[in-house]
């Protein structure tokens, strides 16, 4: 089984430069791919993929470029990705999965730096807060023991860094062998996820919607200034090479962009934090079973009023993590029926309140007197309810 980690890293000074470096090259070589094999179809010529590009690469074109030859001083296995991406990208536009690739370019922070696990032999060494790396060396992580270091169970196989809003990020695939067989046998938990909360758990556990909180409203507010300031310059921006023609420049744009990505990288790292908070401290009682609603979100995202309070919590994203953590620690996932009436049903005797207003808070049965918080009755049916899909 593969997982994905991506994580910040701190690399020094002289590493961000090398890391920098093969980004450089990574999109240069990318967009040299595309360009040749395009020129090669102006002629008639038939279309190189990655492999054999490589190799004309090497031989023939360093030859006839001696300007080019500082490549070769930099990690080859990163240049060799950046043609099997672009071939990878040629191939699904054949299959007409896709458009034309574009080019690579700076603006949009493409390239990367990239690594791969060679040999069967060759092992990516990974400590706790350091990860060694070709050509730069041990670089350090930001979070600390999030990627996992027992080699005998996860094999680091490759990844790539990535810069962004002047930060540096490094996702790695990791192959989990050996699996170890999960003694699960906790309370099982359900979940309810909501626009007032965002999540409730049948054992009573409340997690808050991070979206009213002040500190991320203003944050939120920050950002709607600086993209509106953005389109203004960007506007002033395109009345001016109108006039002087496509020289012209601001560098003021720029900047403001810079700080669109930081701010916007904020929110995400708030959000992103907030739910793995949550998803490991569902998964540390080790359930014998995850319960929650298979909400279809993109029908939810039609309903405009409902749309931007969704998007904002992520539902998405969060079920996406949480299966696969449960996944990668042997708990099985209930996906509950959509239209399963999990707020109107009674938990303790069955009975289906028809009239519950979305007003009521507290769930009071009128059959057998069962009192309960709406939220917990409903996550408690999630959890117990027989009409579930397995998630995996
Ligand atoms: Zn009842």
């Amino acid at each position: 089984m593969l997982i994905t980690y991506k994580t910040e890293i701190k690399p020094t000074e002289n590493q961000a430069w090398l890391i920098d470096r093969h980004i450089g090259a990574s999109r240069w070589a990318y967009n040299l791919f595309l360009d040749i094999n395009q020129q090669r179809y102006e002629m008639g010529y038939h279309y190189m993929n990655a492999y054999t590009f490589s190799k004309w690469f090497n031989n023939d074109y360093l030859e006839a470029n001696p300007d080019d030859i500082w490549i070769k001083t930099l990690y080859s296995k990163s240049t060799k990705q950046a043609f099997i991406d672009a071939d990878t990208a040629m191939k699904r536009f054949f299959k007409k999965q896709g458009r034309y690739p574009h080019f690579r370019s700076y603006k949009r922070g493409q390239g990367s730096y990239c690594f791969v696990k060679n040999s069967a032999k060759q092992i990516i060494q990974c400590e706790r807060h350091r990860i060694k790396l070709p050509k730069l060396g041990w670089v350090r992580l930001k979070e600390k023991g999030y990627i996992p270091t027992d080699s005998e169970h996860f094999v680091i196989k490759q990844g790539r860094i990535k810069k962004h809003a002047g930060r540096y990020y490094m996702t790695c695939v990791v192959e989990q062998v050996n699996l170890m067989p999960c003694a699960c046998d906790g309370e099982p938990i359900g979940i309810d996820l909501g626009l007032k909360e965002f999540a409730i758990l049948s054992d009573g556990t409340l997690y808050h919607n991070k979206n009213k909180n002040g500190r991320v409203r203003q944050i939120r507010k920050r950002l709607r200034r600086l993209q509106r300031k953005l389109s203004r310059q960007y506007l002033a921006l395109k009345a001016r090479k109108q006039k002087e023609g496509n020289s012209a420049t601001d560098l003021n744009l720029a900047k403001t962009q810079l700080r669109v990505q930081r701010v916007y990288q904020r929110l995400t790292n708030i959000q992103t934090d907030y739910q793995n908070k949550i998803i490991a401290s569902v998964v540390r009682t080790k359930p014998q079973w995850v319960a929650l609603e298979d909400l279809n979100v993109k029908d939810m995202m039609k309903n405009r009023h409902l749309s931007k309070a969704i998007s904002y919590q992520g539902f998405y994203t969060f079920r996406a993590k949480l299966v696969a953590k449960c996944q990668q620690l042997g708990i099985p996932v209930h996906l509950t029926g959509r239209f399963e009436p999990t707020s109107k049903t009674c938990h303790n005797c069955g009975y289906k309140k028809v009239d519950l207003k979305l007003s009521d808070r507290i769930y009071q049965c009128p059959k057998c007197g069962y009192t309960e918080d709406r939220d917990i009755n409903a996550s408690l049916n999630i959890r117990d309810t027989e009409n579930f899909e397995l998630a995996y």
